[in-house]
């Protein structure tokens, strides 16, 4: 069983360095950083691409529009924001929307490394083609979607990101599906595992592993 007093301990500490931070310029134009939240024992972690400009006023991951979104997603899956816990790989807004600087994602993947160790999941769900090139390097968004993997000790789940579907409307059903139907089993297969000891709750995903091992298992 996860300590819950040290695993908060450790996301207050990393909080409280991501407001201070100036590793990259992203902290420039922004009104504030964006550390993450939720439930620091949870099973699910989400990581999507960049705060929005909603959580860049806010200080808080997934609120807007996107984020009532999912919301949506996350009760097809029968959890809430309270049972999962949610960050980005970078915690600055990115202006403009534009796509993430290599430099950006290396500077803040440190950030998401502790996240990850002080949460411990068993499931990470990748939102969006920046988080899955940390999970699953050279996979495809289009093609690994809603798949079971495994990598790193913990189980991976490629979605698209929220935020895209809300614009494009033939990704819309197919998030629905994804949420609905693979989330749920990707964390019945996590609980599995983890009880015949496959998944190590020590492991954690290097930000440098470029070839990381990986399994599909459905
Ligand atoms: S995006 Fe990450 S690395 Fe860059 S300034 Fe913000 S917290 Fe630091």
């Amino acid at each position: 069983m996860k300590d819950v007093t040290e695993a908060r301990r450790q996301l207050e500490v990393i909080a409280a360095e991501v407001q201070q931070c100036q590793r990259c310029d992203l902290h420039v134009g922004a009104h504030q950083a964006v550390p993450g939240a939720g439930n620091p024992q949870a099973e699910v972690m989400l990581v999507g691409e960049a705060p929005s400009a909603y959580d860049d006023r806010r200080g808080y991951p997934f609120s807007g529009p996107s984020g009532q979104f999912l919301d949506e997603l996350l009760a097809l899956a029968g959890l809430d924001r309270e049972s999962v816990y949610l960050t980005n790989m970078v915690r600055h807004r990115v202006p403009d929307s534009r796509e993430l600087l290599p430099g950006e994602i290396a500077a803040c993947a440190d950030y998401l490394t502790r996240q990850i160790a002080a949460v411990d999941p068993l499931v990470i769900v990748a939102l969006g083609r920046g988080a899955l090139a940390r999970f699953l390097p050279n996979a495809k968004i289009s093609r690994v979607h809603g798949q079971v993997k495994v990598s790193g000790g913990r189980v991976i789940v490629a979605m698209y990101n929220p935020a895209a579907a809300l614009h494009r409307e033939e990704l819309r059903q197919t998030v629905v599906d994804d949420f609905a139907r693979a989330l749920p089993a990707a964390l019945m297969e996590a609980r599995r595992l983890a009880a015949e000891g496959k998944l190590g709750s020590s492991a954690d995903i290097p930000p440098d592993d470029d070839h990381p091992q990986q399994m599909t298992l459905f």
